[in-house]
């Protein structure tokens, strides 16, 4: 029997998984500007593992904010010039982020776009914009300047320089893009990790579920702080200590507060969200921006939702919907409260 050891196994970008008693297909690739790990057990995993790989690379030639090709640049260089059509993937997307932007009262804001790429916080010569570049792009961001019309394939944004920025939903999208043809080809038992977007199919062996460790914020890699044992779900974390610069000791990360233009800062360090898809996990990690309190409040009036989240403040902060799913490591530096 392989030895079953809790965060040695895999490594993944914000989680680490034990797995059970065959071994999986594993294959990592860079792909949507991040690692994507597909974990598959049972036959031919690797033709099916090759035909998740070209899904998730043609949704990034579509969806990709940075590949001036893409559909979604399309839309983005059309601004202000009325409406285009899109292709289905886009349309779902831009109307899942539309609602997002709603429910989160803009915290997840899909106009972001153009705050993203003045911040261009992952480039080699980021550095802070000044107020004014700033300020000059805040009438841009308001989300309700996109309009997706359903029936006819169409969206528009009202104004020249509008930018809708996928970034924060995609991957998740992609990630049940992926358990779709996991399905589909028979495979019962997987895991796909597109940059901590986690689509989880089955159980890790006969009623025992998977056992995911959170990453302990600003530790290297394969330190969780906490686990979630969980089956047929996904889980998303967004955090600060993931893509970031700094600048005279400071941290400037990009998970943009469209209410300031810059980094958000609630006291967060990590969101983690579970629920039944990864799209909705991914856009529901965002409420990073909007912090803790207000943070929680939603997420417990989304049905089959749950969130874990760590603070500045070395708490641990999880929604009563984990209690028994839930199991903390670092006991030492964290305290965790149920809420
Ligand atoms: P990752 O890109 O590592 O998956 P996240 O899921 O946390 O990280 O998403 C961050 C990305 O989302 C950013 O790189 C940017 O493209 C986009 N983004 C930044 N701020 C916001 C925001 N307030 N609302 C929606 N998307 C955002
Ligand atoms: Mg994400």
């Amino acid at each position: 029997m392989r030895v079953c050891y809790f965060f040695s196994v895999i490594m993944l970008m914000h989680a680490y998984i034990c797995f059970g008693d065959t071994a999986p297909f594993v294959i990592s690739e860079e792909i949507m500007g991040t690692t994507v790990t597909q974990t598959i057990y049972g036959p031919h995993a690797d033709k099916v593992a090759r035909e998740a790989s070209s899904r998730i690379r043609e949704i990034e030639s579509i969806l990709s904010f940075h590949l001036p090709a893409s559909d979604l640049s399309r839309l983005n260089n059309h601004a202000g010039k009325g409406d285009i059509v899109l292709k289905p993937e886009t349309m779902y997307n831009l109307q899942k982020s539309i609602y997002y932007s709603g429910l989160t009262n803009g915290g997840f804001n899909v106009l972001v776009g153009p705050l993203v790429k003045l911040w261009k916080v992952t480039s080699p010569d980021a550095d802070i914009p000044s107020a004014g570049q700033i300020a000059a792009l805040m009438p841009l961001i308001d989300y309700r300047d996109l309009h997706v019309n359903i029936e006819s394939g169409t969206a528009r944004l009202d104004k020249k320089g509008q930018m809708a920025d996928l970034g924060g939903i995609a991957k998740g999208y992609a990630s049940d893009e992926v358990i779709a043809i996991y399905k589909k080809r028979g495979i019962t038992k997987a895991i796909i990790d597109i940059g901590g977007n986690l689509g989880l199919l089955g159980f890790k062996a006969k009623d025992t579920p998977w056992c995911i460790g959170i990453q302990y914020p600003g530790k290297d890699r394969g330190n969780p702080a906490c686990a979630v044992y969980l089956s047929d779900c996904s889980l998303s974390t967004s955090g600060a200590y993931e893509r970031f610069f700094e600048k005279n000791g400071k941290i400037y990360h990009h998970i943009i507060d469209p209410s300031t233009g810059y980094p958000a800062d609630t006291g967060l360090l990590s969101v983690s969200i579970i629920a039944p898809k990864s799209i909705d996990s991914d856009a529901l990690s965002k409420i990073f921006v909007i912090g803790a309190d207000k943070g929680i409040a939603l997420i417990k009036r989304i049905p089959n939702t749950n969130a874990v989240l760590i603070t500045k403040d070395k708490r641990i902060i999880v929604t009563d919907g984990l209690r028994h799913k839930f199991k903390l490591i670092a006991a030492d530096d964290f305290t965790v409260q149920f809420k």
